[in-house]
């Protein structure tokens, strides 16, 4: 279980399947995994990088740019597709799911903080995967309970946080589309998956003034059967939703395995 962390670059030698695969980013003319150290190819330079398409696409709260500047996506994604963690693009984290991309990852939390000073307080998250987002809303929340269906991915998401130490994450192994009572009424409620219709648990679990972030299958968005970003805000006089852009998230699945 206790797998090396990929580090960042990678370190490829010929002996190693990612030397062999078509996997090696080049960056000015220089495979980035080749260059010498000191030639700013570290890390946060990339994510600084980042940072600046993502204010390009139009992410302006600058609290969330600073969280994703902060979170070390190469440290969610395998080592052979490392040197790809900071470009804007999904990528497999195993068991058919994928890791999302940066710019629907900041877009989204934007969305949910909608402008809000401080911190959001309980965030349910659906979706765990390999533990990305949960560490990028650990620090925009007070509380994160983040839930996976899949168990695989469940406990690599605990091992990829295990170093990071984030004690006001909490991972949970179960179906999301039931929600997490017991941490209700949350704040904010941020789904990575999509289904046709929008689970009534989540509805019910978010807090009166609350907001809720999801893709949902819509007809009319990438054709028939696509999906689109659905923001659910809760009031005391109802629920007031509005449909955004196009969106492409795997699909929402009930029950675990
Ligand atoms: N949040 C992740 C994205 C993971 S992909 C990131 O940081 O990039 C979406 C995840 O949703 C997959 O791991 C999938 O297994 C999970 N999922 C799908 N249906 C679910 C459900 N009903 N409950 C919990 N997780 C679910």
């Amino acid at each position: 279980m206790n797998k090396p962390r990929p580090s960042f670059p990678a370190r490829l030698d010929a002996k190693a399947p990612a030397a062999r695969a078509p996997l090696l980013k080049v960056a000015g003319g220089v495979p980035m995994a080749n260059r010498p150290a000191g030639l700013g190819m570290d890390s946060a330079a990339h994510r600084q990088r980042m940072v600046q398409l993502l204010q390009k696409q139009g992410v302006r709260d600058s609290a969330v740019l600073a969280a994703m500047a902060s979170v070390e996506r190469h440290r969610f994604v395998d080592s052979a597709l490392v040197n790809q963690a900071y470009e804007d693009t999904s990528l497999p984290i195993g068991l058919g799911q994928t890791i999302s991309k940066p710019g629907v990852v900041s877009r989204m939390i934007e969305l949910l903080r909608n402008g809000a000073e401080g911190k959001l307080g309980r965030v349910l998250e659906i979706g765990t995967g390999c533990g990305y987002q949960a560490a990028v809303l650990s620090q925009l929340a007070q509380e994160v309970y983040s839930m996976e269906r899949l168990r695989g991915l469940h406990e690599k998401a605990r091992e990829n946080l295990r170093t990071m130490r984030l004690p006001n994450v909490h991972l949970l192994f179960g179906d999301g589309m039931e929600g997490y009572a017991r941490g209700a009424p949350y704040a904010a409620i941020i789904a990575a998956a999509g289904g046709e219709a929008l689970p009534q648990a989540w509805v019910d679990q978010l807090a009166v003034g609350g907001r809720l972030v999801a893709p949902v299958v819509r007809d009319g968005f990438n054709g028939s059967g696509g999906q689109a970003l659905l923001v659910l805000d809760k009031t005391s006089g109802g629920v007031r939703q509005t449909l955004l852009e196009a969106v492409h998230f795997v699909p929402l699945k009930s029950g675990v395995a």
